[in-house]
């Protein structure tokens, strides 16, 4: 997709490299998204998306440079990165079994820094927590659950808890890891939609999904990894029909098994092979 196409630019990866001993699990990624784009992320098990998520939030050591909104991020700590405006969810949840679900969003919203300090001085910051906190719960529609943890809640529905946790955070770009997991198709198309009015009232945001129906239908540009590197990007309807991404997709189940063998991590429960 000519970048002249795309909107202004707000992240900019360039070279993204990540190994893991001998595994090039990322491989000279270079990944754009624009100020108010909804950016999808997509391959084969295996193909490095996650890592590419942890590379950019600096939960993995990586080669090549990541720059939002003008600023070099990558000499960066995961946490100075996320004060600069980058917030992630997780594959796996990974939330607290003893705090509730506003309790994960107020965490959150709570991010001390220096702008902080001045706005404290005209709105009072509890008053600015609680209102991206109340924004978050309703953005995922959480707010009847609020008060309930998520362990008691479907997995599903722990999923949009994620996303409302990183949405507390006021990012500029919201990172997802497969937030739809576990939903059902209806669900996934009303995530889907959310997502898009999340995207639409100003926050910028990277998509991972096995559902590729999801990515396809609300994203404005898509990304496709396979084996690490980008083998085409742009718009949805390019990308469903270029012949890398049907061979990257239809070749997965070879490639699957040689990699189970060689991988000795436990695979997820998530299909990679879906297409379409
Ligand atoms: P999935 O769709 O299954 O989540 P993915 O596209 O997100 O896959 P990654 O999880 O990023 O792919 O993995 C990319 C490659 O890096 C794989 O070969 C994987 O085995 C390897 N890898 C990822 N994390 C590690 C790690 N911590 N140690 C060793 N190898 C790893």
């Amino acid at each position: 997709m000519p970048d002249d196409q795309r909107r202004p630019e707000l992240l900019k990866t360039t070279g993204l490299g990540v190994h893991y001993g001998g595994v090039v699990a990322v491989d000279g990624v270079d990944l754009t998204i624009g100020r108010g784009e909804l950016v999808g992320l997509i391959g084969p098990n295996g193909a490095g998306k996650t890592t590419t998520v942890d590379a950019i939030s600096g939960f993995t050591t990586h080669s090549g440079r990541v720059v939002l909104d003008g600023a070099d991020l990558s000499e960066r700590s995961p946490h100075e990165r996320a004060r600069a405006g980058l917030a992630r969810t997780w594959q796996s949840v990974e939330l607290f079994e003893d705090l509730t679900v506003r309790q994960h969003c107020e965490v959150a919203a709570n991010r001390a820094g220096l702008f902080d300090l001045f706005a404290d001085a005209v709105w009072p910051k509890r008053a600015r927590e609680r209102s991206a906190v109340e924004a978050a719960l309703e953005s995922m529609e959480l707010t009847g659950v609020a008060d309930e943890r998520p362990s008691e809640l479907p997995h599903g529905t722990q999923k949009l808890v994620g996303v409302a946790r990183a949405l507390a955070a006021e990012p500029e770009v919201l990172l997802l890891d497969e937030p739809a997991a576990g939903l059902d198709s209806a669900e996934s198309e009303h995530f889907g939609h959310r997502l898009r009015s999340i995207v639409d009232a100003g926050t910028s945001a990277l998509l991972i999904d096995h559902d590729t129906q999801l990515v396809m239908n609300v994203c404005d540009c898509v990304y496709v990894l396979d084996f690490g590197s980008v083998i085409t990007s742009g718009p949805p309807e390019e990308v469903r029909n270029d012949p890398r991404v049907i061979e990257a997709y239809l070749g997965v189940g070879a490639e699957r098994n040689a990699r189970k063998a060689s991988d000795p991590r436990p695979e997820d429960d998530t299909e990679g092979g879906s297409w379409r």
